[in-house]
C-alpha cells in the first residue's frame, strides 16, 4: 500500500506540475452536532480531484514511456484529467471511446489536447483498444483507480486536510472504485490512526460497497444514478483498492437517489456550491440521518462536472429522470 512518504512525494510532484491546493470551507450544515468542512476538489482545473492521481502517475513514468504517450478509456472525470495532465507534461494522450459516447464529451476531451479514438460499441471495446495500444505501441495505460501512483496522488488530499485541521475526527469520501478513499485513508490513518473513514455510495450498483459486504471483489449491474461518477465496477482482479478499503474504511453508508437529490439541493441552496451528485453524497447521508458526527468532519466534494440541464432542474426542485426512475419534484420545500 502507498506509504506516507510516497504520498508526500506525490504531493511535491503534483505541485510541481500545476495541481493546486484546494480550499477547505465551513458548511452551513455545521452545528448539526459538529462542524462540517467542505474540501473543494470541485475547484481543480478539470473540475474534479482525478487530476491529482493522473498527474502523479504520468509524472512517475520513465522518460522513454512518456515519449510513447499515455492512454486510457474513461469518458468522465478521469479521461479529462489524463488529457489535461498529459498536455501539462508534454506527453501525447489517446482517450479511447466507444461509439456510444456523445460527441460533446469527445470534443471536450479533444479540446484538452488529447487524441480521441472511436472504437466499438461498449466500454469493454474501448478498454480492449487501450490494451492493444499498450501491447503494440508501448504506450502507458493510466488506470482510473487501481494503481499505486494514482492512489498516492488522490491521498495528497489527506495531507492538505490534516495540515489545515489537525483536529479532524472523520473524513467522508464518495466511494466508487476506491482510489480516492484508499489514498485518503492510507495517508490520514498513517498521520492520525483513530480518524474515522466513512465511505458513501448510492444504494444501487455500488461495486465497492457490495464487494466489501461480500468479502471479495464482485460484479454489479451498472444502474443510472444522480451520482453518475460513482458507477462502474472495481475489477474482479482488483489489486489494491479493495484490500485497502477493506482494511481502512470504518463505515460505508448507502444513499438513495432521493437523498442525493436533496443533498445536491442543499449544497446549492445552503452552501451556494455547484457540485455533481457524487459530491453531494455526504450532504445526502447527513440530511437523511444516516451519518452520526462526533467532531469536526471533512466532506470531500469530489467534482463539479454536472449535466447542466439536469442540475438546473434539481436546484429548481423539478423532477428529473434517472434511468427508469423519476426523482424529486413532489415534496420539495421551496428554496
Ligand atoms: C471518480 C470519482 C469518484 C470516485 O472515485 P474512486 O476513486 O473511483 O472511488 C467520486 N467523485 C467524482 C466526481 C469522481 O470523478
Amino acid at each position: 500500500m502507498p506509504g506516507l512518504s510516497q504520498i508526500y512525494d506525490a504531493l511535491r510532484t503534483i505541485r510541481e506540475n500545476g495541481v493546486p491546493e484546494t480550499p477547505l470551507v465551513r458548511s452551513e450544515l455545521s452545528d448539526r452536532g459538529a462542524e462540517v468542512l467542505l474540501k473543494l476538489e470541485t475547484l481543480q482545473p478539470t473540475g474534479a480531484f482525478k487530476l491529482r492521481g493522473a498527474t502523479n502517475a504520468i509524472a512517475r513514468l520513465a522518460p522513454y514511456q512518456r515519449e510513447r504517450g499515455v492512454v486510457c478509456a474513461s469518458t468522465g472525470n478521469h479521461g479529462r484529467a489524463v488529457a489535461h495532465a498529459a498536455r501539462a507534461m508534454g506527453t501525447r494522450a489517446i482517450v479511447c471511446l466507444s461509439a456510444l459516447v456523445p460527441d460533446t464529451k469527445a470534443k471536450a476531451i479533444e479540446a484538452l489536447g488529447a487524441q480521441v479514438r472511436r472504437v466499438g460499441r461498449s466500454q469493454d471495446d474501448a478498454q480492449r483498444e487501450v490494451e492493444r495500444l499498450v501491447a503494440e505501441n508501448g504506450m502507458a495505460a493510466v488506470p482510473p483507480f487501481d494503481d499505486e501512483d494514482v492512489i498516492a496522488g488522490q491521498g495528497t488530499i489527506a495531507i492538505e486536510l490534516l495540515a489545515a485541521r489537525p483536529d479532524l475526527e472523520a473524513i467522508v469520501v464518495p466511494l466508487s472504485g476506491g482510489g480516492l478513499m484508499a489514498g485518503i485513508a492510507a495517508a490520514a490513518k498513517a498521520m492520525k490512526p483513530r480518524i474515522r473513514m466513512i465511505g458513501v455510495s448510492m444504494d444501487r450498483g455500488a461495486a465497492m460497497a457490495e464487494s466489501l459486504r461480500a468479502g471479495r471483489p464482485v460484479e454489479t449491474e451498472e444502474v443510472a444514478s444522480l451520482a453518475d461518477s460513482l458507477g462502474g465496477g472495481i475489477g474482479l482482479r482488483n489489486r489494491h483498492t479493495f484490500a485497502l478499503c477493506r482494511d481502512l474504511v470504518d463505515e460505508v453508508i448507502l444513499v438513495t437517489e432521493d437523498e442525493i437529490y436533496r443533498g445536491m439541493r442543499s449544497l446549492f441552496h445552503d452552501d451556494r456550491l455547484v457540485a455533481e451528485g457524487a459530491s453531494a453524497t455526504g450532504h445526502a447521508a447527513l440530511l437523511a440521518g444516516k451519518l452520526e458526527l462526533s467532531g469536526p468532519t471533512a466532506f470531500i466534494l469530489s467534482g463539479r462536472n454536472v449535466d447542466m440541464a439536469q442540475f438546473a432542474a434539481v436546484v429548481a426542485g423539478e423532477p428529473v429522470r434517472v434511468g427508469d426512475m423519476s426523482v424529486g419534484g413532489q415534496h420539495e420545500a421551496p428554496a
